[in-house]
């Protein structure tokens, strides 16, 4: 409460709109996940590593848009990609260049991706390889995981998914678990076209799959027939092949977003030239995809600007390393102190649960609500920017200087409210 009590009275414009948009937008946003109580601050600018609320606190920013901020706010190699279409037509209604070359670009990346189709989000992407994998197998189920969070409308995180329409043909397997997916499959394996899995649970609470497991998932989704659907959407940045590379598992389908589109609104479905070819308008039997904007001139542009000037293999393994050495000085810092603390996920993506080992799925998490808020909301008025998930992720501006005043500033979150952490 005290805390509450400090957080509102340093935040009085951000409590202010709040009470405003509320009357126009329900819960005062549009997006879900970034609402938190008793109010989220309100963005006013950001650059580089920092957002800045209408409050004027500058914030060092380690939630980057729930990863979608990987090139850091305003990237100027971005910007001036972007500038340079801005005169010249923002939206064409007709192929361009722009979108074969991002299309190239993420081709030559992704070794199992060989056709690339562009949509406006990561939830699209989902819903097309997941109607593409129906179309093309002729069967009507897919097998999800417990807790995985694939967009919007693809959202399995909690047990009602109310806007989930897909509901009587999803069968769901506990992640990490092999003779869970294998308990599923003995059933409903013919009928099953696919199974979709993020290689690290995102939303879900930054939860690492063994490399084992998806290795396994190869063999089993062959044994049935079924095809395997990575949903990279998070996870592109570990490498520039994504997950997928780092683990050696080749993937049927694969789904990209955030940042991905260089910042801008993006999601894409990858894959075997063969199953990817059944979108081709020009052939007998062709499944239709439309969408006003999916290859929109922005996108285009500040995606293949920022895959191919900006996420280098340097700059990539450059934020893991970062990362990694961040993840060893929290855990020094709490080490140090008493609390028990352990850091998932995996480089330039870190998931902290105050438990003593990392959860393998989403029912082992021990972190409590209280402790998630405490965090929040201490580490905003330390001047870090901080979603309520507990995970943090680092942008390609994050500076090693920002991750040390980073772990400064933890440290004197694990001092002050110690008496409520394990
Ligand atoms: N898949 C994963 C793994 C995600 O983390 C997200 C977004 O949080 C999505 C899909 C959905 O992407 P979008 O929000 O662009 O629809």
């Amino acid at each position: 409460e005290e805390l509450q009590a400090r957080y509102s009275n340093a935040n009085p414009r951000s409590r202010v709109h709040l009470s405003t948009a509320r009357q126009v937008l329900p819960g005062g946003n549009t997006r879900a996940a970034l609402h938190y109580d008793p109010f989220p601050v309100f963005i006013e600018s950001a650059e580089g590593a920092r957002v800045i609320d209408v409050d004027g606190h500058s914030y060092m920013d380690f939630a980057n848009d729930l990863t979608a901020g990987f090139y850091g706010h305003s990237h100027p190699v971005i910007l001036a990609g972007i500038r340079s279409a801005l005169d010249n037509g923002i939206s064409f209604g007709g192929p361009h260049r722009y979108e074969e070359a991002l299309a190239k670009a993420i081709c030559s990346r992704f070794s199992s991706i060989e056709r690339v189709r562009f949509g406006n989000s990561g939830t699209e992407a989902n819903l097309m390889a997941i109607g593409l994998a129906r179309a093309v197998t002729g069967r009507p189920l897919v097998l999800a995981f417990h807790g995985g969070y694939h967009g919007s409308f693809a959202n399995y995180l909690g047990a009602e998914m109310p806007l989930n329409v897909d509901k009587p043909r999803l069968r769901f397997a506990r992640f990490n678990d092999e003779e869970d997916v294998r308990r599923v499959l003995e059933k409903d394996g013919a009928q099953t076209a696919a199974i979709i899995i993020e290689p690290m649970m995102g939303s879900g609470g930054g939860i690492l799959a063994d490399p084992t497991f998806l290795a396994n998932l190869r063999v089993i989704a062959d044994e049935c027939g079924a095809l395997l659907i990575f949903d990279e959407v998070q996870t592109a940045r570990f490498s520039p092949g994504g997950l997928q590379d780092l683990v050696k598992v080749r993937t049927d389908l694969t789904t990209l977003g955030k940042s991905l589109g260089g910042g801008l609104t993006f999601g894409a479905l990858g894959g075997r030239a063969d199953l990817m070819d059944r979108l081709d308008p020009s052939l007998p039997g062709a499944i239709g995809h439309g969408g006003t904007f999916n290859n929109n001139v922005l996108t285009m542009i500040a995606g293949q600007v920022g895959l191919t000037k900006v996420a280098t293999a340097e700059a990539l393994h450059g934020a893991n390393a970062r990362g990694d050495t961040l993840r060893q000085s929290l855990l020094a810092a709490a080490r140090a102190r008493g609390p028990v603390l352990s850091i998932g996920a995996y480089g330039s993506i870190l998931s902290l649960h105050f438990q003593p080992k990392a959860p393998r799925n989403p029912a082992e998490i021990a972190t409590t609500p209280v402790q998630r808020k405490l965090f929040q909301l201490d580490m905003l008025l330390r001047g870090f920017y901080v979603q309520r998930r507990g995970t943090i992720n680092l942008s390609l501006a994050t500076t090693d200087e920002d991750c040390t005043a980073f772990t400064e500033a933890f440290g004197g979150f694990l001092d002050r409210y110690s008496a409520f952490l394990p």
